[in-house]
């Protein structure tokens, strides 16, 4: 029995040292999800939440979810999960949101969250990309709308093995919704490509903003997507590695 104890506190203290890479998944973290502008499948979603290891959830729903992002409020959260898809965002949000994330606060933006705030282009910045619902310019030279197709048979390829989001993941397929004709920035970082052709190249990348680790995967629109083990895995990693202290 003393071994045991000894055993378990040896463990516990290189895991505060970071001594094992995989200590960091046992943190239980602590996620605020934020819904409300697109409806989605709520039973099989969340029930695909509840399965995700080493995470515990509240929901915040629009337009009452700004208030959770107030200072103070935010605090309890390790990761904001957007599911969400707004068009608006009032003035004081927009402070609150782009302060936590200044100070560090981990955000995983999926699927139709990638097309929020068409009237707030930092949210472009913060994301890495945007999903554009009218013309656009690029270099100067007008681009149409972005487009969504569902229910795609899309070959994903791993482009990088070796981040903490993707790690263990092989090239996979998926059935999906996909986003074609959208703006990625180019500083993201790639995890995830298609050669599809109806959707952009990038379905899931990395970016930085202020002191916050950002995952963006536009991946996951229904439970065909939800009941996709490689899916779950990333999602699930990304909420690992952007709540990581
Ligand atoms: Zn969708």
């Amino acid at each position: 029995m003393k071994t045991l104890f000894h055993l378990l506190l040896i463990i516990s203290l290189s895991c505060g040292l970071g001594l094992f890479s995989s200590c960091n998944q046992d943190k239980e973290m602590n996620v605020l999800l934020i819904v409300g502008g697109h409806d989605f499948d709520e039973v099989p979603f969340y029930a695909m939440l509840d399965k995700l290891p080493g995470v515990t959830y509240d929901v915040a729903e629009h337009p009452n979810a700004y208030t959770r992002l107030k200072p103070g409020l935010i605090d309890r959260y390790d990761v904001i999960l957007l599911y969400d898809m707004p068009t608006e965002i009032p003035e004081d949000a927009k402070e609150d949101f782009v302060s936590m994330l200044e100070n560090g606060k981990g955000l995983v933006a999926l699927h139709h969250a990638f097309c929020s705030y068409d009237s707030w282009p930092e949210y472009t910045n913060i994301i890495g990309g945007r999903y554009h619902h009218f013309p656009w310019q690029k270099n100067g030279k007008e681009q149409p709308p972005s487009t969504y197709k569902h229910d795609i048979g899309m070959d994903i390829k791993v482009m990088d093995t070796k981040h903490p989001v993707t790690k263990g993941i092989s090239d996979f397929q998926i059935m999906d919704e996909a986003y074609g004709g959208t703006e990625i920035l180019e500083n993201v970082h790639p995890l995830l490509g298609t050669d599809e052709s109806a959707s952009g190249p990038l379905v899931g990348w990395t970016n930085n903003y202020g002191n916050a680790k950002v995952v963006t995967l536009t991946l996951g629109h229904d439970k065909q997507a939800w009941e996709n083990p490689n899916f779950t895995r990333i999602l699930s990693q990304a909420i690992s590695w952007v709540g990581g202290k």
